[in-house]
């Protein structure tokens, strides 16, 4: 039985269980997850380098070769399969990461130039909410195979301070290792809305916001690299626990924000910047122009209130775009884990094929447009419409192919229920 005996179905080449992998394929008597299938068809391509056999047992645990040995484009790649559009991003980020993992590998190898050291590439994104931060940080994790926890900044405080220690992230991120600690050290931690760090006001010189400057500089000497004294399984630190000693020196820190408010001072700053200058282009920057963070410098984020500090030690910076309608119709049903894929998935485990005409994709992309929340927007939309049907689907409609229209999409209008046609 390919299921490993316990019922569960298991990828027949690393025995990842379904849902330890985006995708299945069965074939008689065996199944092939998603990242088995990349890896084969990495072999199938001549493309030997790229592939490090998984681990006998599991294969969770692979060598931590992979990461070192895919390019820049080759990471770049296997992001576009699951994130669309940020082009940029995409780009830097591929570059960073490959930089990092290589700095990582200089100190073990390299000593033709032991004289030079390299700086670590920790990651800054700026973007609106809802346009792919999160989910870039989290595919390269999953396309590096490195450990990976996410931190949200708000939650932190400086210790002594109710609140979670600035150190429980890396608890986190021992925890996604399995507490392998040198595995965990190798890792990347997404801490999303450091913007919410910034100290407020308008005068950031004189206005003290002592929680969020406070964790800024707790934050600034874990990107640098530090030695950590973590409790092993989270919590707070007392004084008869053991702790486990953390190097953060090879983690990968990507820090995101959406910096609500900086677009209009970009926009501002080149407006004055183009006074004099650019005969002819006296166009001045529109604040909700999707690119606008694209030119965002150290000194706008500065200006936004956070410390200078803590810009130095995130030295990559790099920004995403507002999405626009072309790319949320594409997010719908282009990516591997595509929302509409996810949704026909639930469907088709009631015996229900799920069809959404091209005019209700349309019609969903609007209407998250006016939700102006990004890609999130699509969900609750979705969700909203799909949910009277998946209550009812189990028994009632199993064997049908159920047709959502664009007037289910905007005036709630039932869908269309036809008989499934017998497949030879
Ligand atoms: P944020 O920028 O606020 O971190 P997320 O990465 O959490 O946004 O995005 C929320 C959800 O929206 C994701 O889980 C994903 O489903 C979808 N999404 C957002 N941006 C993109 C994108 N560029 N491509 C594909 N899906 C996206």
């Amino acid at each position: 039985m390919p299921t490993g005996g316990d019922d569960v179905i298991r990828c027949s080449f690393c025995s990842r269980t379904a849902h330890e992998v985006t995708s299945m394929v069965a074939g008689p008597e065996v199944y092939i997850c998603d990242r088995c299938i990349h890896d084969a068809s990495g072999i199938v391509r001549g493309d030997l380098q790229a592939y490090v056999p998984p681990a006998p047992g599991g294969g969770a645990r692979r060598a931590a070769g992979r990461s070192r040995r895919m390019t820049p484009r080759q990471i770049k790649d296997a992001l576009d399969e699951h994130v669309i559009g940020q082009d940029g991003a995409k780009r830097a980020l591929s570059v960073a990461v490959y930089n990092h993992y290589k700095r990582i590998e200089a100190e073990e190898y390299l000593h033709a130039f032991d004289d030079v050291e390299l700086e670590k590439s920790n990651i800054l994104l700026l973007g609106p909410s809802g346009t792919g931060k999160t989910l870039l940080a989290r595919t390269l994790a999953r396309i590096l195979d490195v450990p990976f926890s996410i931190a949200d900044a708000t939650a932190l405080t400086e210790a002594g301070y109710v609140g979670e220690d600035v150190e429980s992230i890396l608890s986190h991120l021992l925890q996604a290792a399995d507490y392998d600690v040198e595995r965990a050290e190798r890792g990347i931690i997404y801490v999303d809305e450091v913007d919410k760090l910034s100290r407020k006001g308008d005068n950031a010189s004189i206005t003290r916001d002592v929680s969020g400057e406070g964790v800024q500089q707790a934050l600034l000497k874990m990107l640098e690299g530090t030695v950590a004294g973590v409790p092993p399984k989270g919590g707070r630190k007392h004084p008869e626990q053991s702790l486990v000693q953390f190097d953060t020196r090879n983690v990968l820190f990507i820090c995101g924000g959406a910096f609500d408010g900086l677009a209009p001072q970009i926009a501002r700053r080149l407006s004055r910047g183009q006074i004099g200058f650019h005969d002819g282009d006296a166009t001045s920057m529109d604040p909700k122009d999707p690119t606008v963070f694209r030119h965002a410098e150290p000194d706008d984020l500065l200006r936004y209130g956070l410390i200078p500090e803590l810009i130095g030690r995130l030295p990559v910076l790099t920004a995403l775009d507002a999405l626009t309608p072309a790319d949320l119709r594409r997010i719908l049903t282009d990516p591997k884990n595509a929302l509409v894929r996810q949704y026909q998935k639930l469907f088709a485990m009631d015996g229900v094929d799920l069809v959404l005409e091209d005019d209700a994709l349309n019609a969903v992309v609007e209407k998250a447009v006016r939700l102006n929340t990004g890609a999130r927007g699509l969900r609750s939309v979705l969700e909203g419409v799909l949910l009277d049907l998946m209550f009812e689907a189990p028994d009632a409609h199993a064997g049908t192919v159920c047709r959502i229209t664009a007037a289910s999409i905007t005036d709630g209008a039932p869908p269309v229920y036809e008989e499934r046609k017998a497949t030879a």
